[in-house]
């Protein structure tokens, strides 16, 4: 099923801008980023296209060299989207992991203009330890955390919700603050509430945009 979106969408406006392996190079921090991170193979590529309505915005990070990078997408009005390196290839040799975990980690635990998180999980296999270290890493900073549940169109619509509600459960039982929806890149699903959620995470209170219906 394809849906029209309701929602005037600012991430329509992205664009790459940087690639970063070094803190060092991170463009000063000004406005406000959400980064987006997630097991690879999760579906985060194809959820900030989606939401960016761009067919290869984010394959700029898979472009060979880069997948181990931090990528920044300018937003216009001060406003970033930031796609952090995938996690979880269990065979990567110990110095990419260290320098992986040393990247990120401090990149999410220091970035004084990081607003939010969005995690990216697969529907079908949520809540892999890795995500439950990243859910630990970050909570520390209490920045609230945004959980896609992607790929829901590989669900039936019970066993979709079933998940959210679990989901949900479990994370209620977690330090920190979040919400989680369900999403596909391939139906739209959810497309309007990531849009709204994760702009009103990265914009400050007033300039939130307006569901058009
Ligand atoms: P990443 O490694 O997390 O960036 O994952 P990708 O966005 O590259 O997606 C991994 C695979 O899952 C690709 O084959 C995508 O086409 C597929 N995929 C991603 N999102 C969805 C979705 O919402 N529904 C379905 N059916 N497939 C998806």
């Amino acid at each position: 099923m394809h849906t029209v979106s309701a929602v005037h969408n600012p991430f329509q406006q992205a664009r790459f801008l940087i690639t970063v392996n070094d803190l060092r190079d991170l463009p000063p921090p000004r406005g406000g980023e959400i980064a987006f991170v997630g097991r690879s193979n999760a579906g985060k590529s194809s959820a900030i296209n989606t939401l960016a309505n761009h067919n290869r915005l984010a394959f700029v990070s898979k472009t060979p060299g880069r997948t181990q990078h931090i990528n920044f997408f300018d937003l216009g009005a001060s406003r970033y989207l930031v796609d952090l390196p995938g996690y979880g290839f269990a065979d990567a040799p110990g110095n990419i992991r260290q320098h992986w975990e040393e990247l990120v980690a401090s990149y999410l635990l220091t970035r004084e203009s990081l607003a939010a998180l969005v995690l990216v999980m697969d529907a079908r296999h949520p809540l892999k330890p890795r995500d439950r270290q990243m859910l630990g890493w970050f909570s520390p900073t209490g920045k609230p955390v945004h959980i896609l549940l992607t790929k829901a169109d590989k669900l039936s619509r019970s066993s979709a919700l079933q998940v959210l509600r679990e989901v949900r459960l479990e994370l209620g039982k977690m330090p920190g603050i979040h919400s989680t929806q369900l999403f596909s890149s391939l139906t739209r699903e959810g497309l309007d509430e990531a849009i709204s959620t994760t702009w009103g995470l990265l914009s400050p209170a007033g300039s939130a945009i307006h569901v058009a219906n």
